[in-house]
C-alpha cells in the first residue's frame, strides 16, 4: 500500500469513527448503557459482555479497533467522548493512555481486596484482567528443549535462520522489545534486535498463531508467541491446526535470570465517562470469579484473580518465574523501543 492511499484510508476510517460516535451519543438517555473501546478482538470478550448485560440490563456498546486508534481517538472526541471504559491488550499502551490524561482513577473495594496491588496502577487509573505470557514455541522432534534458554540467546549465532515472528509494528513485540530495553543498555537492546532480525527465517509476517504454523510447516525452528494462542489453536474446529499444536510445545525463557515476559490485558475508565457507574460495574464484572472462568477457559489466558484456579491447559504449561521489571519502567521505554526496532530493520 502506497503512502496516499494509507493516509485516504486512515481518513476513511477517522469519519466512520466520527460517525459512529455521534450515534452512540445520540442514544436514548433512559437506556442503560456502557460504552466499551477495546484493543482487544476475543470471543471469550463477547461473551463476558453479554453475561454482564443479562446480569445487570446495562448495554455494552462494543467498538473494537487498534489500540492506537482508538487513543486517538479519544484525543479527538475530548469531552465529547462517549466512551466510558477503555481496554487494551498492552500494558505500554495503557500507562501512555494514562500519561495522555485519556483516563480517570477509579475506586472499587472489591478490586483492592481481590486484585494482587502489582497487576493495578498505584493511582488507580487501570487494572490488569489478564495476563499473557511471551514464550517460545517448537517442535520437539525438531527441537532440543535444551537448546533453548533466554531472549537474550534467540540473538546469537546458533539460532541462524530459526527465529518466526511478527512485525515490530506489533505492540506485543514492542512491550517485549522494551522490557529487553529496560533490563540492558541501549546498544545492546538495539544489537539483541539487529540479531533477531538476522536470524529470522523469513520476513516478518502474519499474526502469532501463523508463526506456529510456519514452524510446524518446517520454515523455522522457534516462533515467539503469546501463550494463550496454543490454547486457541488446541481447541480450533480446523483439524489441521489441533494437529499442529499437538506437536507444538512451550518453553519459557529466562527461567534462570528474571523471568518469561508477562504483558496484561488492562481496563479503565475514560476521562470524560458519560456512563461512569456503568463503567466501574463493567470493570469489576471482568474481574469476578466467573468472568476471570471465561478468559482462562475459553481464551487461555492467566486469571488475574487469584481464586481462579488455572484450567488443565495452563496446569499443563506449569508454573513460571515472571519478570517482574514493572509495568512503568516498561512503558516508559516503549518510545525509544519503538525508534530502535526501525533502526534494527525489524519489519
Ligand atoms: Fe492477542
Amino acid at each position: 500500500m502506497n503512502h496516499l492511499f494509507l493516509r485516504k484510508f486512515s481518513v476513511l476510517i477517522l469519519l466512520t469513527l466520527l460517525y459512529t460516535s455521534f450515534v452512540l451519543s445520540c442514544s436514548q438517555p433512559q437506556d442503560a448503557v456502557v460504552n466499551v473501546y477495546s484493543g482487544r478482538h476475543y470471543q471469550a470478550d463477547e461473551q463476558v459482555f453479554q453475561n454482564f448485560t443479562q446480569k445487570t440490563g446495562i448495554k455494552v456498546n462494543l467498538i473494537k479497533a487498534n489500540t492506537d486508534q482508538l487513543m486517538q481517538r479519544l484525543q479527538l472526541e475530548g469531552a465529547n467522548s462517549p466512551a466510558d471504559v477503555f481496554i487494551t491488550s498492552d500494558a505500554g499502551r495503557m500507562v501512555q493512555a494514562k500519561q495522555k490524561n485519556l483516563l480517570q482513577p477509579f475506586q472499587s473495594q472489591f478490586i483492592s481486596e481481590n486484585i494482587p496491588a502489582y497487576l493495578q496502577d498505584n493511582q488507580n487509573y487501570w487494572v490488569a484482567f489478564t495476563q499473557r505470557a511471551r514464550v517460545l514455541a517448537y517442535n520437539p522432534s525438531v527441537t532440543d528443549s535444551n537448546t533453548l534458554s533466554t531472549y537474550e540467546a534467540l540473538a546469537t549465532d546458533a539460532f541462524n535462520n530459526k527465529i518466526l515472528v511478527r512485525s515490530s509494528q506489533n505492540h506485543y513485540n514492542q512491550t517485549l522489545f522494551a522490557s529487553i530495553l529496560a533490563t540492558h543498555q541501549s546498544d545492546y537492546a538495539l544489537k539483541w534486535a539487529q540479531g533477531i532480525v538476522q536470524n529470522m527465517a523469513r520476513p516478518p509476517q502474519g499474526n502469532d498463531r501463523d508463526q506456529i504454523k510456519a514452524m510446524a510447516a518446517g520454515i523455522g525452528e522457534v516462533a515467539i508467541v503469546n501463550t494463550y494462542y496454543m490454547g486457541l489453536l488446541l481447541h480450533s474446529d480446523n483439524p489441521e491446526e489441533r494437529r499442529i499444536a499437538q506437536q507444538t510445545k512451550l518453553f519459557f525463557p529466562n527461567q534462570q535470570t528474571r523471568g518469561t515476559h508477562v504483558n496484561i490485558s488492562a481496563a479503565s475508565i475514560a476521562a470524560h465517562a458519560p456512563n461512569k457507574e456503568h463503567a466501574n460495574l463493567l470493570i469489576e464484572y471482568l474481574l469476578s470469579v466467573e468472568s476471570q472462568r471465561i478468559f482462562a477457559e475459553q481464551n487461555f489466558e492467566y486469571p488475574v484473580h487469584p481464586k481462579v484456579e488455572w484450567p488443565m491447559l495452563l496446569q499443563e504449561w506449569g508454573t513460571f518465574k515472571t519478570d517482574t521489571t514493572s509495568v512503568q519502567k516498561i512503558a516508559n521505554a516503549i518510545e525509544e523501543a519503538v525508534i530502535l526496532l526501525d533502526k534494527a530493520e525489524w519489519q
